[in-house]
């Protein structure tokens, strides 16, 4: 999983770059923090220690291998033969503890014992709080404080678990300005403090980091298809795209094999051409957000766009670099689903196969309905994180 160097044409290169995306556009004042992280992520995470003690957690705590469940209902419904990728069985219900408890570990060896994060739902925020409170270090997470008043569970669950968060009142009071907030505590605190980023987004290396602690989705699938198929290629894997952890740890095995099929599924919120979408890929165009070169929804002379979906963590204007260069490459295919197709295919997945969704993964589900199948395919759908969170947002909605 963890070679030191990475290969193939969809990897970050030398410099940091997929293509003409990522890089690191990041303030002087950064420089040394992000400096020491580049220097040392590669040669940390090869070391057999850290490897050994990444997966017993993953194993003994995350509760890892997350099934590959042959969903019977749904591929009777869809001609074909549909496997989902259990995420949402994690500890903390989505895939994003496979991030942080990597980031932990890295943060550890390389002798911090503070962290910080950023998070827009609270989804990053509690799963970072979560390994912090396992590995007894100090933890702030700044949170714009408009999104503190809309996700008040997970303000209360990053709080139990004794984690400090910080309401952020700049800008817009969302995710940006937290970012921005986090940035700045990481400049005034760069010897004893770790940022953990919580997707494969921000400047190089953590696109790459990022995508390597989430690469074990696809490690496990290949092992779980040869044992259920006879072959650890499936022809299409579908996974939803907000910043793009869960995709790319899904789609990071089969980058470079072309008969893999790679589906990845932004939110178009109330349509693409609505004013309210998320739908980076089809309205973006390439820029700077977060530390990187990526597509990211803009205006005319370059101010960042105020994304919209119904889910949280879909809810970004831009996509992480490795994203924008399979969109721009041609080798990932992407597609927009509305808030509306996407609660509607969470609620039938929860019929289907007595599985509630997460509204980001529904997102993933509802594609399958543009997508033209043969019973012969078989079909990976990465099922990024339970709907026990979006509950409220179900209640609202009503329509089942
Ligand atoms: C955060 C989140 C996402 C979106 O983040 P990615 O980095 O794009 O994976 C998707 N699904 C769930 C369940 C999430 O919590």
């Amino acid at each position: 999983m963890f070679s030191a160097t990475s290969q193939g044409n969809f990897s970050v290169d030398e410099s940091g770059y997929y293509g003409e995306f990522g890089g690191a556009f990041i303030p002087e004042m950064l420089y040394p923090n992000v400096e020491e992280l580049r220097e040392k992520y590669l040669s940390i995470i090869a070391q057999e220690a850290f490897q050994k003690e990444f997966y017993e957690l993953l194993r003994q705590y995350v509760g890892r291998p997350t099934p590959l469940y042959k969903a019977e209902g749904l591929s009777a419904r869809y001609g074909a033969k549909i496997y989902l990728k259990r995420e949402d069985l994690c500890h903390t219900g989505a895939h994003k503890i496979n991030n942080t408890i990597g980031q932990i570990l890295l943060a550890k060896a390389l002798g911090k014992n503070k962290i910080i994060a950023e998070t827009g739902a609270g989804q990053h925020g509690v799963a970072t709080a979560t390994v912090c409170a396992l590995m007894g270090m100090e933890c702030i997470v700044y949170m714009g404080k408009h999104d503190t008043e809309r996700q008040k569970p997970n303000v209360e669950r990053m709080r139990i678990l004794g984690t400090t968060v910080v309401p952020v009142t700049s800008g817009s009071q969302t995710l940006k300005d937290a970012t921005n907030e986090a940035m700045r505590h990481w400049i005034s605190h760069p010897v004893d403090t770790h940022y953990i980023i919580g997707s494969v987004v921000g400047p190089h290396p953590y696109p790459d980091m990022v995508a390597r602690f989430q690469s074990v989705i696809s490690e496990e699938i290949k092992v779980q298809l040869l044992k259920e198929e006879g072959t650890e290629n499936p022809h299409k894997v579908i996974a939803c795209v907000g910043g793009g952890s869960n995709a790319a740890g899904a789609f990071y095995h089969y980058l470079d094999a072309p008969e893999v099929e790679l589906i990845a599924v932004e939110a178009a919120g109330k349509g693409v051409n609505s004013g309210y979408s998320a739908a980076t890929t089809a309205l973006g165009k390439p820029g700077i957000l977060h530390g990187s070169r990526t597509l990211l929804m803009q205006t005319e002379d370059g101010q960042v766009v105020e994304p919209y979906s119904i889910s949280a963590g879909l809810d970004y204007p831009g996509i992480g670099p490795v994203h924008a260069h399979l969109f721009a490459s041609g080798r990932g295919k992407f597609y927009a689903v509305t808030d509306e197709d996407a609660m509607q295919a969470g609620v039938m997945l929860s019929r289907t196969e007595g599985i509630i969704p997460a509204i980001e993964t529904a997102h993933a589900i509802a594609v399958l309905n543009q997508l033209e199948l043969s019973s012969d395919e078989i079909v990976v759908i990465n099922l990024s994180g339970r709907g026990d969170k979006d509950l409220q947002t179900y209640i609202d909605w009503g329509k089942y």
